[in-house]
């Protein structure tokens, strides 16, 4: 069943599946990942590398992003990359070694899993199961993480309108599955100096449709480190619930994506920026 909405004069007039609608429901709703609440007043910062690539790399990166303050670590095991020739992630010895820092840290912790056959073994390991932008129409893998449950962090497909991508969150959330964050991260446009086109109106777009949650990932959404902590303040200040952002202990040394990673320093300090500007927007990060 799905609704047109159009309740405004001035709304675009797109279709947005009946689960996902806001429909008159004032409230966001709230996800919880291992006690972590997304969708309340406070801002969720999810920090760390792009891939997991050893214990010593994952261990002082999640222990760098928790002292700045952030409430998830993310790393991947498995790695959609666009070249078959490069670092593919440590597979399973990467989410046993997520596990590992995740009960060393206290930290929750988020994953990507990119195929049917590997929900329960991600599901197992992860308190929050990513659907990378590529996987994004991928129906069979949208029913099965559904199905496990299992918070899901759903990224924006890099050349998906805005009403394909709350179609593929209902897909989520018609398995029972409600607990479902969409990532901003960024969509192919003409212009090349970026890395994609980071779609903040997409930020009050998918607010205003969606009683879901919304998180922006400024790290894929440019491609550049030194313009992440900018795009990292406008998301929080166009209201995004929370962002996601790669963080290296030596970004230079990064097997996937050391361009884009900030180090300890560099967030830490986006961290102290980013409180202010939650606090004028009438948020926090704590
Ligand atoms: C990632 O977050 O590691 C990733 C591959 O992102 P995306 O799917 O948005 O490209
Ligand atoms: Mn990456």
């Amino acid at each position: 069943m799905e609704t047109i909405f159009c309740n405004n004069p001035n709304d675009v007039k797109i279709t947005v599946p009946s689960r996902v609608s806001r429909k008159e429901n004032l409230k966001t709703t709230i996800v919880n990942v291992n006690g972590v609440e997304i969708g309340n007043s406070e801002v969720i910062i999810i920090g760390g590398p792009c891939a997991i690539e050893s214990m010593e790399q994952l261990y002082e990166t999640a222990w760098a992003v928790k002292a700045s303050g952030a409430k998830i670590l993310r790393g991947g095991a498995f790695k959609p990359r666009s070249s078959p020739y490069s670092f593919q992630g440590l597979g399973k010895e990467g989410l046993r070694l997520l596990r590992q820092i995740r009960r060393k840290s206290d930290l929750a912790v988020v994953t990507e899993v990119m195929d049917t056959r590997q929900v329960e073994l991600v599901a197992e390991h992860a308190d929050m199961l990513q659907i990378g932008s590529r996987n994004m129409q991928n129906y069979p893998l949208l029913k099965e993480v559904g199905l496990s449950g299992k918070p899901v962090l759903l990224k924006r497909g890099m050349m998906s309108t805005i009403e394909e991508f709350l179609h593929s969150a209902e897909y989520i959330l018609n398995e029972g599955n409600d607990q479902v964050v969409l990532c901003e991260r960024g969509i192919r446009t003409f212009e090349t100096s970026t890395r994609n086109t980071l779609d903040l109106s997409a930020i009050p777009m998918l607010k205003h449709l969606s009683h879901l949650p919304v998180f922006v990932d400024p790290s894929h959404g440019t491609g550049l480190r030194w313009m992440v902590p900018m795009m990292a303040k406008a998301a929080v200040a166009a209201g995004a619930d929370g962002l996601i952002m790669e963080v290296h202990y030596k970004p230079e040394t990064a097997l996937c994506d050391g361009d884009q990673s900030l180090d300890p320093d560099e967030f830490d300090i986006l961290m102290n920026d980013l409180r202010i500007v939650a606090e004028a927007v009438g948020r926090k990060i704590l």
